[in-house]
């Protein structure tokens, strides 16, 4: 298993009202911005490789990130770790009595994603995506 931090994934209202600290105060770059249908959000990637920063920008109000505005306000979201086998490693997790919330799916930059339960995680979502398919 890989099992290293990929990106931390923020909860923002306005990802162009926090770009201004991310890009030009703190210089990471940004990558693109990406809307992932599927979750109902726009999201903005600041940086390269490991330790990315994602602002997360619902694009509905009753989506899981809207959700999460609502009744937590902004901030981080998730951490994301990336591993060799996505399938492997979710019935791996799954053996051990972590929950998926949700299934498999695609996540930004086509790669497959799955989040685990935060309450199984100590309050942390955690997203977990496929090494297979990304750039390097
Ligand atoms: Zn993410």
């Amino acid at each position: 298993m890989t099992g290293r931090l990929d990106h931390v994934g923020v909860a923002v209202r306005s990802a162009s009202q926090r770009l201004p600290f991310y890009r030009d105060l703190l210089g990471l770059p940004l990558a693109k911005t990406e809307e992932v249908p599927g979750e109902q959000v726009r999201v903005t990637i600041l940086g390269e490789g490991a330790g990315r920063v994602e602002l997360l920008e619902p694009t509905a109000e009753d989506s899981p990130v809207g959700r999460f505005l609502r009744e937590r306000g902004e901030g981080i979201h998730h951490l994301c770790f990336l591993v060799d086998s996505l399938e492997a490693t979710c019935e791996l997790l799954k053996a051990a009595g972590y929950r998926l919330a949700g299934g498999i799916r695609s996540g930004s930059e086509g790669t497959l994603i799955a989040f685990l339960h935060p309450k199984d995680v100590g309050g942390v979502l955690i997203e977990l995506r496929e090494v297979k398919g990304m750039r390097p």
